[in-house]
């Protein structure tokens, strides 16, 4: 008798790639499962197309179905690849990770590069809500004195998460975007400027 595709008794076998995982629902990996993507053509970890994971056929891959998450179509030169490992995405088997930019690479790859950044690689927008993080920087702002010698630099900055350029006091780092819907810190110093004393705040 063949055995048909899905799990039996926390065993996973697929007709189609002939994948065989008897770690599915047993101890550590107990919340993990397994479907067969028909489009990807390979098993991937997951609880199904429709569940958790789609197929988009423009992107030709599985992506990630999240509460508050709109996949947008990945446009790049890396189409299709994970911007880290550059492996192709269609054709790997590991879980995916669909950022708030709609970029996606491997959740692995995301966990491990996260340890250290959180912008994009491919955008440079920020990769989670950064909220938190951005609050206790504003924390550490107000409390910090500026020194003196910096009253009349400026730096001119362009916001990665909402692109709006905008002139700001002069920090040594963090730069905040002004504008009141954004406040992102992940900004990027185009030009640093000191104005004559006494003139009046630059516009643009
Ligand atoms: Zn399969
Ligand atoms: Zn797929
Ligand atoms: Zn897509
Ligand atoms: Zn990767
Ligand atoms: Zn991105
Ligand atoms: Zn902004």
């Amino acid at each position: 008798k063949e055995r048909g595709q899905g799990r039996v008794l926390g065993e996973y076998f697929c007709g189609v790639c002939k994948l065989w995982d008897n770690t599915a629902g047993k101890g550590e990996h107990a919340t993990k499962s397994i479907y067969h993507c028909p489009y990807c053509n390979v098993c991937r970890v997951g609880k199904g197309l429709g569940i958790d994971y789609k197929h988009c056929m423009k992107c030709n891959c599985c992506v990630e179905l999240k509460k508050g998450l709109t996949h947008k179509c990945i446009n790049q030169a890396l189409e299709g690849r994970c911007p880290i490992c550059i492996e192709s995405l269609r054709t790997s088997t590991k879980p995916l990770k669909a950022l708030a930019c709609a970029h996606v690479m491997h959740d692995e790859c995301y966990k491990r590069y996260r340890k250290d950044r959180y912008t994009c690689p491919i955008c440079n927008k920020s990769m989670d809500d950064m909220s938190e993080y951005f609050s206790r920087l504003d924390q550490a702002a107000n409390a910090s004195q500026m020194d003196a010698m910096f009253a009349n630099t400026r730096s001119r900055i362009l916001c990665n998460d909402c692109g709006s350029k905008s002139i700001v006091q002069y920090r040594l780092m963090h730069h905040k975007c002004p504008r009141r819907a954004c406040g992102s810190y992940n900004t990027r110093v185009v030009e640093t400027m000191v104005l004559r004393p006494g003139a009046p705040e630059p516009t643009s």
